[in-house]
């Protein structure tokens, strides 16, 4: 038996390690730095180990060589992978802000590699040989899309709503009914915004009820625009009213006072065709007579992350005037994928197949029946010691948007002796391509709505994985 002392000195030397020819390998791969980081950790680890063991257990203690390597050789892999990387999202949440919103499709893969691995025209005006609009090239898309005269794109609908205020109401007033101040994931509280934008926020009515005659009443010579927000993520029932978008659009004509909405999910579809909650399309809100609309790309068009501005040719020439539209701009990459994105809706049909968030917004009941019972299948023939379900419940449509829509979905229910699913569910969540899952009534669940058929493999693995690790425990 060896003191404390005598196991600390037996610690391999880092020099000793690097002349190893599995560690060698590692290093003709680079880059050396990680590689000696890696080592230097593997070894603290040790030497926590053998401070923090007791006597008992020291008696045992011996290093193993091989098990050291292979711990170097996992951590120079993990040191190397993406920090941002692909995760299977199988929470049934379709537009999940913290998973990265709405996914692209895979039909523009290539339209938006091609912009960004090659010089373009971004700024470029190729007729006329000489400088150019960037904002141009998804302008013409917009208007036909949306019906409105103008367009511009920045990076959020944040920053659109922020744009749009400080061009046509800083130090004036802006008139918003008290029922539309909200706050959006957290991070958007359209109060906020409104006053870093210099805009003077005047709040009308109450709570569940605004009138026309609220907002006329606060209508000043300091007055700049009259706004509608639409409350996106919540819904009040009951006895309530608000005033609509048309009825505002009539007394912003009556005072000559611009009327701008933030619609924020942006749906250029009607949803109601297919069997969801109407949600305001945004053609709907210019044919009623909105000045200015502003929507998200990511959200319910399913395009990249973005902030659209659309509306009268007058007041967005002079949002592309601004100096903040520099600071907001998008890239190119930004605007590959949208204009991409936007040439689908030139086809309705190719829409929902197409955009990825509308297809699992609007794949039918007895399709994901039949997808979540090729992943049941797929589980039960090859897992063992698991309870494997398949049962009912339902999917969010998420990001803000559709509160009430409730999604019937079918789930996959597991639950594996000798694992918590609290255990089961970190250990998910913490595999190479994480696994997101939820945990309900003492089980994980797997919602194939949000998982991609390609994903069925890797969900496999991973549980398998998740199992060799409660045996080895
Ligand atoms: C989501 C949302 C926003 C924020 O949009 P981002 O694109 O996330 O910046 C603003 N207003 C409304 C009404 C929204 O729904």
């Amino acid at each position: 038996m060896s003191t404390k002392k005598e196991m600390m000195a037996s610690i391999p030397k880092v020099d000793h390690l690097l002349s190893e020819v599995k560690i060698q390998n590692l290093l003709k791969k680079g880059p050396r730095s990680i590689v000696i980081e890696s080592i230097r950790e593997s070894l603290d680890e040790i030497r926590i180990e053998i401070l923090e063991c007791d006597d008992h257990h020291f008696k045992n203690f011996s290093i193993d060589y091989e098990i050291l390597q292979e711990k170097i050789i996992r951590k120079v892999k993990e040191k190397k992978r993406m920090n941002l990387k692909r995760v299977v999202n199988a929470s049934g949440v379709v537009l999940h802000t913290n998973l990265g919103r709405a996914l692209l499709s895979e039909s523009i893969k290539e339209e938006v590699w091609n912009i960004a691995s090659n010089y373009s025209n971004l700024e470029y005006d190729i007729k006329l040989g000489k400088r150019g609009s960037r904002y141009a090239h998804v302008e013409n898309l917009l208007t036909k899309l949306t019906k409105a005269e103008s367009a511009l794109v920045v990076n959020n609908n944040a920053a659109a709503v922020f744009l749009v205020l400080n061009t046509l109401v800083k130090n004036k007033e802006i008139i918003v009914s008290r029922g539309q101040l909200v706050e959006i994931g957290g991070s958007f509280r359209v109060p906020d915004v409104m006053e870093q934008s210099g805009a003077n926020l005047v709040e009308v009515g109450t709570t569940n009820k605004t009138h026309l005659d609220d907002y006329e009443k606060n209508i000043t010579e300091y007055t700049g625009a009259l706004l509608k927000v639409h409350t996106s993520n919540y819904k009040i029932l009951g006895f309530t009213q608000d005033v609509d978008l048309k009825e505002l659009v009539q007394l912003g004509k009556k005072y000559n006072i611009p009327v701008v909405e933030d619609i924020g999910s942006g749906a250029l579809i009607d949803f109601s065709k297919y069997g969801l909650y109407k949600e305001p399309i945004v053609y709907e809100s210019i044919m009623s007579g909105a000045d200015i609309v502003t929507f998200s790309g990511d959200k319910l068009l399913g395009g990249p992350q973005a902030g659209i501005i659309i509306g009268k040719k007058e007041y967005i020439d002079k949002m592309k005037k601004n100096p903040y539209t520099r600071a907001f701009r998008v890239d190119k990459l930004t605007l590959a994928a949208l204009e991409a994105t936007l040439k689908i809706y030139l086809d309705e049909k190719k829409v929902i197949k197409e955009i990825p968030t509308l297809y699992m917004l609007t794949i039918t009941r007895e399709e994901i029946d039949k997808k979540a019972k090729k992943l049941y299948n797929l589980l039960n023939e090859n897992i063992k010691d698991c309870q494997i379900e398949k049962i009912d419940g339902f999917s969010q449509v998420g990001g803000g948007s559709m509160p009430l829509e409730t999604l019937p979905t079918t789930l996959i229910r597991i639950k594996c002796r000798g694992l918590s699913p609290n255990e089961f569910e970190y250990f998910l969540r913490n595999y190479e391509i994480p696994i997101i899952t939820r945990i309900h009534e003492h089980h994980i669940i797997l919602d194939v709505r949000t998982i991609h058929e390609d994903e069925f493999l890797i969900i496999l693995k991973g549980i398998k994985a998740v199992l060799s690790r409660r045996r080895g425990a």
